[in-house]
């Protein structure tokens, strides 16, 4: 049952399901917590939708969009594939294309293919008119699934038991809006991987050691950019007792890095960065700060998505790329510049599943919904959570 002090969910559209809202019990905190996300249930894709030809998705995609105009936009994640790119309004990371979607105030939908916590922070931006839309609700994160609510308040109050105070969580864009909540009730902020180390310094004002979740190795590479030693960064398990690790190591520590990784950058190695080198003199090392912190370090340059872009749109033909990212974006970008090479630095490929997820025909299915009227895989996120989540994601833009 919800308690009274818990605000009402923004109304969805028509024709999604709710799940009831989930009451938290949790250790540390007066205040009781829902989760972060109203998620409609996803429904299977209607027969209609299955096994269209390629000619026929385009064709009505572009039909759909057109229908639609001025009240729809449409972002496309890097790391989706070219046949759902090619309809997007604008192409970027996470975050950006969250600002994208508030800087478009007269799209009453905005249609995210991303994965769903990338939709959430579009509903947390966005206008309270605006809907979002998730073509596919199991496009979600891995790494973002490795820390959930329940754990981070368990891991806060267990720091606290044993003495680790000041303590300023931050938590990566890539997680559920009630972690972006929880940073905001605390003191804390939300970082990308464009402003992590203006995050590490920001927090270093606020208190004496940082709560990095949930990925460790983007923690990890910015901490030592930023002086700090593997002493001073011990890693928090979820999965383990406490943490894991001495309460001592937690009271001495300047950042708690949360054991989570993203599957898709943690598969770049060492030994591809050597076979890279090998086979291609000259050859530049490009890689995000998910990765490894080996590889991190093996590399010429390392950051976010958009870094990656940048970098190679600058420079010169002729120029060899080995990247160490998603491989659609590698492949864009091996396309959209033929004047240089570029190549995955993993020979084997590295795709995002959870993005690949979403198909043209869920893109259609979603659009011809609302063309008659129906918003399909709406996320929206609970008022307390909004507000609270609203306050780190502004944070952040302070030190970006
Ligand atoms: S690439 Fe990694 S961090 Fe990005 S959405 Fe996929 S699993 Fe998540």
């Amino acid at each position: 049952m919800v308690p009274a002090s818990v605000p009402a969910a923004p109304p969805v559209a028509p024709g999604v399901r709710d799940l009831p809202f989930v009451t938290l019990h949790l250790p540390a905190g007066p205040a009781p917590w829902a989760r972060a996300s109203r998620v409609a249930v996803q429904d299977p894709l209607p027969s209609a939708y299955v096994g269209l030809s390629d000619d026929e998705l385009e064709r009505r995609i572009w039909a759909a969009r057109n229908k639609l105009g001025t009240r729809l936009v449409i972002l496309g994640h890097h790391y989706q594939r070219d046949d759902i790119i090619k309809f997007a309004d604008f192409r970027g990371d996470s975050f950006g294309l969250s600002r994208e979607a508030a800087s478009r105030p007269d799209a009453e939908f905005i249609v995210f293919c991303g994965v769903h916590f990338m939709a959430e922070t579009a509903a947390i931006l966005g206008a309270p008119h605006q809907r979002v839309v998730l073509p596919n609700l199991t496009a979600g994160c891995s790494m973002a699934d490795m820390a959930d609510i329940f754990e981070v308040r368990e891991c806060w109050a267990a720091l606290q038991a044993v003495g680790v105070e000041r303590v300023v969580p931050v938590t990566y864009m890539n997680s559920a809006a009630d972690l972006k909540a929880f940073c905001g009730q605390h003191g804390g902020i939300v970082c990308t991987s464009s402003n992590a180390r203006a995050v590490y310094d920001w927090a270093f004002t606020q208190g004496d050691r940082l709560l990095f979740f949930p990925d460790q190795y983007l923690g990890r590479n910015t901490g030592y950019a930023k002086g700090l030693t593997d002493d001073q960064m011990p890693l928090w398990d979820p999965r383990e007792l406490d943490g894991g690790a001495d309460p001592e190591a937690y009271r001495r520590a300047r950042a708690i890095l949360w054991r989570g990784w993203c599957s898709v950058h943690k598969r770049f190695t060492i030994d591809q960065v050597r076979q890279a080198r090998a086979g291609h003199p000259g050859v530049r090392i490009l890689v995000h700060p998910e990765c490894t912190s080996d590889v991190v370090a093996a590399a010429d340059l390392n950051g976010s998505t958009e870094f990656i872009v940048r970098q190679v749109r600058q420079a010169p033909a002729g120029t060899v790329w080995a990247i160490g990212t998603e491989i659609n974006l590698v492949h864009r970008l091996a396309q959209e510049h033929p004047e240089q090479t570029i190549f995955c630095l993993d020979p084997v490929v590295c795709p995002c599943s959870t993005m690949y997820r979403i198909h043209p025909s869920f893109l259609l299915w979603a659009l011809e919904n609302l063309v008659e009227g129906r918003v399909v895989n709406q996320i929206a996120v609970s008022p307390e959570i909004r507000q609270h989540a609203r306050v780190a994601l502004e944070r952040m833009l302070a030190v970006h």
